[in-house]
């Protein structure tokens, strides 16, 4: 062992419950993109669907795939990436939930749907503001006419209208509510009755009741992730589930080196801008690279352990490293390399 990221999957089903507290009466889906931002897809949805979590997010239609592989056939599962008619295809097949955010790909999924003699199940998205794909509110009424007829086709199954908000600013976020609200209004006069409204992410879904609607998609709080500037995990109810940990791998005249640097995705800005944990105490992360070094530090040795971020010693999160550098905590998870040894605290036996 020389790096591990250790999980608690206890941790993360503390965050779930704390979640579906938080987001109530709305229904909390798990976002597992980014292989569980770099949890570790499989023991992540295995556990969350034990604690009863019925919606994931999965971004792109391979993880779909493996959710539906791994969980069967009760969970609810929503891709909003389908950039190919085979991911189409494979996106019905698996009978998941299709966020569809243009004309393309609406034609698409409805030829998957038609060539398997099956129905698929969509979610229309609307662009609010953010120009990460959806439809325009100037198109809108065409889409959904396109959409409501295709569905009495029966080739589609339009159970959700949705959109993604920046939650950087509650005035935008608010006109961006005013369109998806717009946009909601638009599809129920077209003849469509969307099941799930969905617009907000860990933040929002938290902090305004407003933007909750029937589903919030909640990735970073499940982790214990807060956002950069934002509330403390002990504020929003929730505990970081990873912790990092590394070893002394050199000590000599310049210093002291450890086992983990930018090849595993550390991010080499962090050099000179974090302490790391160490058996005796906080010490200077000085540079991260091939090789990283710790500063100050006489009295380490071969085989100690240094913890980057989580544990009890250190207390460091990964949005604290983030915030060293103006990233965001996720960034700091989702970079480590899948190389990393994964090891699992609180695995159900
Ligand atoms: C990543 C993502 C989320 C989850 O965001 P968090 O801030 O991690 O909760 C929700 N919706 C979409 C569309 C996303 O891409």
């Amino acid at each position: 062992m020389s790096t591990v990221l250790t999980v608690d999957l206890d941790v993360i089903a503390s965050n779930l419950a704390r979640v579906r507290e938080a987001v109530a009466p709305a229904e909390p889906m798990l976002v597992v993109k980014n292989n569980a931002y770099g949890h570790g897809l499989v023991p992540v949805v295995r556990r969350a669907a034990s604690e009863g979590v019925r919606w994931f997010g999965a971004f792109d239609v391979r993880t779909g795939h493996a959710v539906r592989a791994e969980l069967g056939d009760d969970a609810r599962i929503f891709v909003w990436m389908t950039a190919s008619r085979a991911e189409a295809d494979q996106s019905v097949r698996d009978r998941l939930d299709i966020g569809v955010g243009d004309t393309a790909v609406l034609e698409d999924v409805a030829q998957a749907a038609r060539a398997l003699g099956s129905r698929a199940r969509i979610h229309l998205k609307i662009d609010t503001g953010l120009h990460r794909n959806g439809v325009r509110l100037e198109e809108w009424p065409e889409f959904v006419a396109r959409a409501a007829q295709l569905a009495d086709e029966g080739v589609v199954e339009v159970v959700g209208v949705w959109s993604h908000i920046a939650e950087a600013s509650d005035d935008e976020d608010d006109a961006a509510r005013r369109v998806f609200d717009e946009a909601v209004s638009a599809a129920e006069t077209a003849g469509l009755a969307p099941e799930y409204r969905h617009l907000a992410a860990s933040a929002a879904s938290f902090a305004r009741p407003e933007f909750r609607y029937d589903l919030v998609r909640v990735g970073a709080f499940a982790y214990g992730i807060r956002s950069a500037g934002g509330s403390t995990e002990d504020e929003l109810g929730v505990r970081l589930a990873a912790r990092l940990d590394t070893e002394v791998t050199g000590v000599d005249a310049r210093g002291v080196t450890i086992g983990v640097g930018a090849l595993d995705g550390l991010p080499s800005t962090l050099g000179g801008r974090v302490d790391v944990g160490t058996p005796s105490g906080p010490r200077t992360l000085e540079s991260v690279g091939d090789e990283s070094r710790v500063s100050g530090w006489a009295s380490a040795s071969v085989g100690d352990v240094v913890t980057l971020f989580g544990g009890a010693e250190n207390e460091k999160s990964p949005t604290d490293l983030a915030e060293a550098i103006g990233s965001v905590g996720e960034e700091i998870l989702v970079r480590l390399s899948p190389l990393i040894p994964r090891r699992y605290e609180g695995v159900e036996r």
